[in-house]
């Protein structure tokens, strides 16, 4: 049956997805968007003329839409989004509602919204259910999403058959939040294997070594990753990586530097022992405000090191 979608941020994420599940659900479903950018709106609706319309408000989209998703950067948003007055979500009743955010945000503020919507409506449900994948991974619906709530939930069987449209994987992590606890603790070690990488590779080269023939070694050793053999922060190592076209796309330095800010936070409420956390944020902080490094792919952390003047 058709079905009435929302979608709340329009951005490099946001849009391809939305776009994505428009083109795959059933004929006459239709998708009702918001974004503080009307550009993104009307490049939109442009593109599917009859099966979305844009809104004034977030709260426009709850009383047209069944299944709401969020896209929007950080836990800021998402508070603003569903609790401003008059126009947050939460200014419409959302009787029977599913809530899907699927931003990279922290814990803390996921679960107040999980907890005031149980509140404000119990029928209602909401799900965090942060991707990986990045920008390419949403317009080729080949995302990861992990989705906070357990594989006997009621609604996990309808959740990930929208998902499903929109990535390839989809994997429930336990209970509410665990979305993001396992999200940000990714992020982590995949910002930190980047680093490791870049500077077992530098003291490589330096060496006199040959960074293709380094990255072969670890190929086949201990030190192999998906960093290693994919995303090679070394240019010229994997050719089709950001590294080798001068660090543009793939996933931006300011962004890491978000996630793992995030992490480690949550770490820190944790308990949990982090020796290489300061020098994780040190790096991915300073890189990001390096004009040499800004906007461009994390794995530009190589470039931060003086690996590429040699
Ligand atoms: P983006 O900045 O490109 O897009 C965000 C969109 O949200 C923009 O269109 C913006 O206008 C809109 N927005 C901001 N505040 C809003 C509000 N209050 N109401 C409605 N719309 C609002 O960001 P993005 O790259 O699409 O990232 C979105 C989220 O996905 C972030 O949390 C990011 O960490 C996460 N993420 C990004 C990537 C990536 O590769 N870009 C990968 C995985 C996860």
């Amino acid at each position: 049956a058709p079905l009435n979608v929302g979608f709340i941020g329009l951005g490099a994420m946001g849009f391809p997805m939305a776009s994505t599940l428009i083109t795959k659900l059933p004929k006459g479903s239709k998708i009702y968007l918001f974004d503080v950018s009307n550009n993104a709106m009307e490049t939109f609706t442009r593109l599917h003329s009859t099966s979305s319309e844009p809104c004034d408000s977030p709260k426009q989209v709850a009383e047209n839409a069944t299944i709401i998703f969020t896209m929007v950067p950080e836990g800021s948003h998402v508070r603003s989004v569903y609790f401003d007055k008059p126009n947050g979500l939460l200014s419409h009743h959302l009787e029977s509602r599913l809530l899907v955010d699927c931003s990279t945000i922290d814990c803390e503020t996921s679960l107040s919204v999980y907890e005031e919507i149980k509140r404000h409506s119990p029928s209602a449900r909401f799900y965090d259910a942060p991707v990986s994948g990045g920008t390419l991974g949403a317009e080729k619906a080949t995302l990861t999403f992990m989705l906070g709530c357990s594989e006997d939930d009621e609604n996990y069987p309808h959740l990930n058959g929208l998902l499903s449209l929109m990535g390839k994987t989809v994997v429930p992590c336990g209970g509410p939040s665990f979305g993001l606890v396992a999200k940000l603790c990714n992020n982590y070690c995949s910002a930190l294997i980047a680093l490791a990488t870049s500077e077992a590779m530098n003291i490589g080269m330096r060496s006199g070594m040959d960074p293709r023939l380094l990255a072969r070694v670890f190929a086949s050793s201990t030190a192999q990753s998906t960093i290693c053999d994919k995303w090679n922060p070394v240019p010229g190592v994997c050719p089709d990586a950001p590294s080798s076209h001068g660090y543009q796309g793939g996933f931006k330095v300011q962004l890491m530097k978000k996630d793992f800010g995030l992490a480690v936070e949550a770490g820190k409420k944790a308990g949990a022992k982090m020796l290489l956390a300061d020098a994780g944020l040190k790096v991915y902080t300073e890189a990001s405000e390096d004009p040499k490094c800004r906007d461009l792919d994390s794995r530009v952390v190589f470039r931060y090191l003086g690996g590429d003047e040699q």
